[in-house]
């Protein structure tokens, strides 16, 4: 069996001209499940998944480029003509206050019944829309986590946005499809704090073990083969480049999603 990855944002820090930031949608067996779901994103999940039709959502971190279009979404559902259950929301501790922040107090509560919204622990297993979620912690400027999803027999991980860390290479090991930030590129001298380079990211997929290596989240002035040829460096299995609307598969193709 395998899982499908359909890429929904790719852009790092801002949505780059006719791109959107960071979103994956994972489908296997009529489950769908959201990693993140950046400015642009929702744009492109709607061309696969109606709103009534998602089964939940995780998010790594509350950087705008990681959920702002979950307003979207909740207003999408919101009036949705059927009338729809909360959306359940994995996401790491005081979300709800930042999700609701831009929102007028009268509406905050309106909002908040529109998610069920469950806090992220690292190390601590939950089932979300037919996959299991390990979270793990990611080394940001804020709160955030980077996930290991499987469905049983694959997984993927996915880094959100981090610098290196011993946890990362723990949650990364062994992976079917390591999904890596990937902020920078050889072109620039050095790396802001909180992301990893494409180099860091080749690195963590040798030594991790994975399968294969996406990278995202490059910041959008910078050149996507060059992080695939930064990364190539260090890794030697296949690496693929995050686009918008890519569709991969976490196991063998074709699969039955
Ligand atoms: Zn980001």
């Amino acid at each position: 069996m395998s899982f499908k990855v359909t890429v929904l944002g790719s852009s790092g820090g801002y949505a780059g001209a006719g791109r959107a930031c960071s979103g994956f949608l994972l489908e296997r067996d009529g489950d769908s499940l959201v990693l993140d779901l950046g400015s642009g994103a929702l744009s492109h999940l709607l061309e696969y998944r109606e709103p009534d039709d998602i089964g939940g959502v995780a998010l790594t971190h509350m950087h705008y480029d990681h959920y702002v279009d979950m307003h979207g979404l909740c207003t999408a559902r919101r009036f949705w003509p059927t009338g729809l259950p909360p959306l359940p929301v994995l996401a790491p501790p005081g979300a709800g206050d930042v999700l609701t922040a831009a929102l007028q107090e009268s509406s905050r509560e309106a909002f908040l019944e529109l998610i069920d919204l469950r806090v992220a622990s690292p190390g601590v297993e939950i089932d979300l829309a037919g996959f299991a979620i390990t979270p793990f912690a990611a080394k940001h400027v804020m709160d955030s986590l980077a996930y290991r999803v499987g469905d049983g027999e694959r997984t993927l991980f996915y880094t959100g946005d981090t610098e290196w860390s011993d946890e990362l290479l723990e949650g990364a090991r062994d992976v079917d499809m390591l999904i890596c930030e990937a902020t920078f590129t050889s072109q620039v001298p050095g790396k802001a704090p909180g992301h990893l380079s494409a180099r860091d990211a080749g690195r963590l997929a040798a030594e991790a073990g994975v399968g294969r290596l996406v990278i995202t989240h490059v910041w959008p002035t910078l050149d996507g083969k060059r992080a695939v040829e930064d990364a190539r460096g260090q890794f030697e299995g296949p690496i693929d480049l995050a686009l918008e609307d890519m569709v991969l598969f976490v196991g063998p193709y074709p699969c039955a999603t």
